[in-house]
């Protein structure tokens, strides 16, 4: 069993090493150069989903919060250089393994931050992304997160809902009949608020092996979900596992860290290996 202490340290390793790597290769020009080759020559797309958390401009929560004027330029490149698709789009374009003629990315959002109606909201209405919020069904109408009220606004308004547990417990550490009562009760509660079948769920902290097992994988898989998501870094391909899939976490990057991040370089070949390699997944 890999401790928890180690598993932060190296991804703390990771993390500088690939914002170092990032600003070598924007400042080559490798990715344009990549992304290019890639869309134009090769016909080869990817398919993203992101994860943010927070989006504020106060100090606290700062690794898990974007600022209001960082997200608003990436939000204009998305636009710019993506097809933005809600996640029902995405499971479609999966299952049925459409043939892709653009890169393709979708936006999550986990938690269900208070700031999430009062920051992020106003700028997705005005790109008209549809956008999907995990929410650990504990935070609702607490100061910090968001009211039912708050909730129904948005689903009038192209946001989607999934479910992110209901007390935000690592699921690996918890026993079998409380992992079914954190799946089960937050889907139900939520459904009970829109009114609506919950679909999606992802797994709390979200990294495969550490904070979530197979266990856990076949409770969301029982209950009825059509589809789960992870941490694990990294595109969606034709390996990834429908109820584990992978995601690209978003922080407060600076521009060239984000461009690289969504350009697919580092899901390489040689780089997939490496990470492997370092268990960096
Ligand atoms: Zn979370």
């Amino acid at each position: 069993m890999r401790s928890r202490k180690y598993t932060e340290i190296r991804y703390k390793i990771a993390w500088n090493i690939g914002a170092l790597l990032s600003l070598l290769l924007y400042c080559s020009g490798t990715v344009p150069l990549y992304s290019y080759l890639r869309k134009h020559l090769l016909k080869r797309y990817i398919i993203l989903v992101l994860t943010y958390h927070r989006i504020h401009d106060g100090n606290e929560d700062a690794p898990i919060s974007v600022k209001l004027e960082t997200f608003k330029n990436q939000m204009a490149y998305l636009r710019k250089n993506f097809d933005v698709v809600s996640l029902d789009d995405l499971i479609d374009i999966l299952r049925n393994r459409a043939c892709l003629r653009n890169d393709v990315i979708a936006i999550t959002f986990d938690d269900g931050w208070k700031d999430n109606y009062t920051s992020a909201f106003q700028i997705i209405k005005v790109y008209g992304f549809p956008v999907t919020i995990f929410i650990a069904t504990d935070f609702v109408g607490k100061d910090y997160g968001l009211t039912e009220e708050e909730i129904r606004i948005m689903r009038e308004n192209k946001v989607a809902f999934g479910a992110h547990t209901v007390s935000h417990k690592a699921l690996s550490e918890i026993d079998y009949e409380n992992t079914k009562f954190e799946i089960e009760s937050s889907k139900l509660k939520i459904e009970n608020i829109l009114q609506k079948k919950v679909k999606y769920f992802a797994y709390p902290y979200g990294k495969r092996g550490l904070d979530f097992n197979d266990t856990s994988v076949n409770i969301v898989k029982e209950t009825g979900y059509s589809a789960a998501f992870s941490t694990n870094n990294g595109c969606i391909t034709s390996d990834s596992d429908i109820f584990a899939l992978e995601r690209v976490g978003v922080r407060n990057f600076p521009m060239f860290v984000f461009k690289v991040r969504v350009s697919g370089i580092f899901e390489n070949k040689w780089i997939r290996i490496l990470r492997d390699v370092l268990h960096i997944n």
